[in-house]
């Protein structure tokens, strides 16, 4: 039996149907533009985000990357919240590849603030300043919130002419929370990044979306940071199954997340610290006399997989492959180490 893998929607494996497509896909030459398969599913995410065009690339880390570089000149400031992927998780990437200067605001927001990008937009002509390139949003955040869109909407307005860009790791289930379109959603920046390789369950890769002029211009910087593949239709073949066969079932993870905090409350010693939007749960146990560590390797033993605590909050996440016997299993572990 499979461990019940709790640490991220990222350890989730391709369906059936996904390997059945991978085996059977149509390939071409995809840094010539001849892959049909690349095609179909760049143009199904233009169409899925309200965009003219997308573009495939291997990871969400790069999707974020080539954006920063195709909207900004080296130098230019990014305004985004202190929290988000950009900052916290991509190794410093934005020096590296942009060479732009991330200007991380909103510290005690999950999301970023309008009133934090309308007092930070750099007036033009004052050789001191850098130029405002770019307004980062991300929809859901990693800490689970969901934006409100009026929210998103008034950092677009704040932004004036500096391009928005969208971290969407999770924007599927952004838009299933909402219950909207997932173009309502990516209607409210100029680009949006996916990724297929979470909840979605394909294997590998992500979308970058946007106009046509800035994904020709982003295919360039594709090619320029490596990610250029070749017969990538194997992968794009997962990603289209991904779209139209697991997209729809994301609400049913969230469901689990709630069905598991429900649960949760009921375990003395646990603390859930906000009812799930999303896939994602969070918790203290205040009552573990343990590290987060050594929690982790408990579980481990009776086949189940947790991350530790990052200072004192456990994340739960809930996918495709965990089953609600699975969360049983996880919730009575917890209380026996808790007991
Ligand atoms: C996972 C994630 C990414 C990037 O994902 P990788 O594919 O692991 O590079 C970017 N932003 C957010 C908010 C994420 O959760």
């Amino acid at each position: 039996m499979k461990d019940v893998d709790l640490r991220s929607d990222t350890v989730t494996w391709p369906t059936p149907a996904m390997r059945q497509a991978m085996a059977e896909a149509e390939v071409g030459d995809d840094v010539c533009g001849e892959d049909p398969t690349v095609n179909r599913l760049e143009e199904a995410a233009a169409r899925l985000t309200g965009k003219e065009a997308a573009l495939f690339v291997p990871s969400g880390t790069f999707a974020n990357q080539c954006a920063l570089l195709t909207h900004c000149r080296s130098g230019e400031e990014v305004l985004l919240a202190e929290r988000s992927h950009i900052v916290q998780h991509e190794a410093g990437a934005a020096a590296l590849l942009a060479r732009a200067q991330l200007r991380p605001v909103s510290p005690g927001s999950a999301h970023l603030l309008p009133e934090d990008v309308a007092a930070r937009i750099r007036p033009e002509g004052d050789v001191h300043y850098p130029r405002t390139g770019l307004v980062c949003v991300e929809q859901a955040t990693g800490d689970g919130t969901v934006v409100p869109l009026a929210v998103l909407e008034r950092v677009r307005l704040a932004a004036g002419p500096v391009p928005v860009h969208m971290d969407g790791a999770r924007l599927f289930n952004a838009a299933a929370a909402l219950r909207v379109e997932p173009a309502a959603v990516a209607r409210t920046a100029d680009s949006v990044m996916f990724c297929l390789s979470k909840g979605l369950c394909a294997p590998v890769g992500s979308l970058l979306c946007g106009s046509s002029s800035f994904i020709s211009r982003a295919r360039r910087n594709r090619k320029r940071m490596g990610g250029g593949m070749r017969q990538a239709g194997v992968l794009a073949a997962a990603g289209l199954v991904a779209l139209r066969e697991v997209l729809p079932g994301l609400k049913d993870d969230h469901a689990k997340a709630k069905r598991l905090a429900q649960r949760l409350r009921s375990v003395t010693g646990v603390e859930v610290l906000r009812e799930p939007e999303i896939n994602l749960l969070f918790c203290r146990l205040p009552r573990l006399d343990r590290s987060g560590e050594t929690l982790a390797e408990a579980l481990k033993a009776k086949g189940i997989r947790i991350y530790p605590d990052e200072a004192g909050v456990f994340r739960f996440v809930t996918h495709r492959w965990v089953t609600d016997e699975g969360l049983e299993a996880f919730a009575s572990a917890l209380a026996a180490e808790l007991a």
